[in-house]
């Protein structure tokens, strides 16, 4: 399903232009407007999805398989040194468009990008509660 009021169906149908690195039936990859480095991609699939939580299995095995596709071609064509995949859920996380996307950003050495967390603590104890409250699910 599509949905009218959602510019990522718009992009991803081409409604709205974009500049497009791949199309298929079922997705498109868009070069970002603001982007982390030089080359930085949203796969979008054509379909609406909110978020990971919305997609089927089959699409969101084709998302893993396209991303790991384009994302080789991009490092080769590109000269990248390493790749972040990145994929926001939520307002919490980062997520500021609320239909499904991939981010892929060929990274550089030294490029700065502020992609990566500073690592927290944790004790033994909190995560055996987490394991707990898992694996009760
Ligand atoms: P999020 O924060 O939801 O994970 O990522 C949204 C991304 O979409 C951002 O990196 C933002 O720059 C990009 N973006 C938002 N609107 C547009 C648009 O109209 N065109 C393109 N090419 N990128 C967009
Ligand atoms: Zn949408």
């Amino acid at each position: 399903m599509k949905n009218n009021d959602c510019i990522f169906c718009k992009i991803a149908n081409g409604e709205i232009p974009s500049t497009t690195l791949y199309e298929d039936d079922a997705f498109r990859v868009i070069l970002d407007m603001g982007p982390a480095t030089r080359g930085h991609a949203l796969l979008l699939p054509k379909e609406h999805y909110a978020d990971l939580f919305e997609l089927d299995d089959e699409t969101a095995s084709k998302v893993l398989i396209r991303a790991k596709r384009i994302a080789l071609r991009m490092k080769n064509a590109l000269g990248a040194d390493g790749f972040n995949l990145v994929q926001n859920n939520g307002e919490a996380a980062g997520q500021t468009v609320f239909h499904f996307h991939m981010h892929l950003i060929p990274r550089y050495q030294d490029d700065h990008a502020g992609i990566l967390w500073k690592p927290g603590t944790v004790t033994p104890e909190e995560m055996e509660q987490i394991k707990e409250l898992v694996d009760g699910q």
